[in-house]
């Protein structure tokens, strides 16, 4: 199909305008990786703040004290390890069944007794918990944004991009790239580059906890006998990340060097 010239040109225009405006190209933090970046990092923790609300006001936190204290004890370890004095960490542990976890830019953690009751040891506890925060260090959400905004661009989203308030229709938009929807909790449609970097980024924090780094390997052969036995209703955690065959095998191809260079074994796990 045939688009016309001139509005497509005046988009690309406005593109490049935008990307020199806000200065939109950004390096994720341990890869280096270039990222288009249109979001501020405080805008966008402001609105993962906002967000880490609701989830808490919808959902029912955990009264088994044991299981809460565990997922906080790993959780700051791994906080410590990120060095990210700029969040405001919290970990909850949320009662529901769900095989679901996730950080929310600004540091608030949700893990579910779905995804937990899964876990045998604080190694794979902290193989999720690592996964869930390197997706918020290297800035996954804000990067799913901006691809939001490429798209909107020409609207009201390009007030958003160079403004630094959080309006509704950031909200929106920031809803729409967290899959923040009718359904309590919140799904992150991460593609197949930010999975891979998340499991690497994560796999690198847990070792600096002072977690055998194993633990993912562990983790994701146990998610893909999970999702195996449940035949096409695949949990929730799996569903928004690709096949685990090729996951396993780039985390094995890895974990030496990692373990290597950044495993810290620490006397208390
Ligand atoms: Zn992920």
């Amino acid at each position: 199909m045939n688009r016309p010239l001139i509005p497509w040109l005046k988009r690309a225009a406005l593109l490049l305008c935008l990307a020199v405006l806000v200065s939109g190209c950004g390096h994720a933090a341990y890869t280096n990786r270039s990222q288009l970046l249109l979001i501020g990092e405080g805008q966008e923790m402001q609105l993962g703040l906002q967000a880490a609300q609701d989830v808490l006001k919808k959902e029912k936190e955990s009264s088994d004290l044991l299981q809460t204290e565990r997922v906080r004890r790993v959780g700051w370890r791994i906080a410590m390890a990120a060095n990210k004095p700029e969040y405001k960490w919290e970990f909850h542990l949320i009662e529901k069944n769900d095989v679901n976890a996730f950080c929310l830019p600004g540091g608030k953690v949700f893990v579910y007794t779905g995804i937990l009751n899964l876990t045998t040891s604080n190694d794979e506890l902290a193989a999720v918990m690592g996964h869930e925060i390197a997706h918020a260090l290297e800035r996954h959400g804000a990067e799913r944004m901006s691809q939001a905004l490429m798209l909107q661009v020409g609207g009201q989203a390009a007030s958003i991009a160079i403004g630094s308030s959080v309006g509704p229709v950031a909200s929106e938009v920031f809803g729409q790239a967290y899959g923040i929807g009718a359904q309590v909790g919140v799904m992150l449609p991460h593609n197949r580059t930010q999975e891979s970097e998340a499991d690497e980024v994560g796999m690198i924090l847990a070792a600096k906890a002072g977690y055998e780094p194993a633990g993912a390997l562990s983790l994701w052969r146990k998610m893909d006998a999970y999702a195996k036995s449940k035949g096409k209703s695949q949990p929730e955690w799996l569903s928004t990340h690709p096949s685990t065959t090729q996951r396993i095998a780039d985390i094995q191809a890895k974990m030496d060097a990692i373990r290597a260079k950044y495993f810290q074994p620490q006397y208390l796990n």
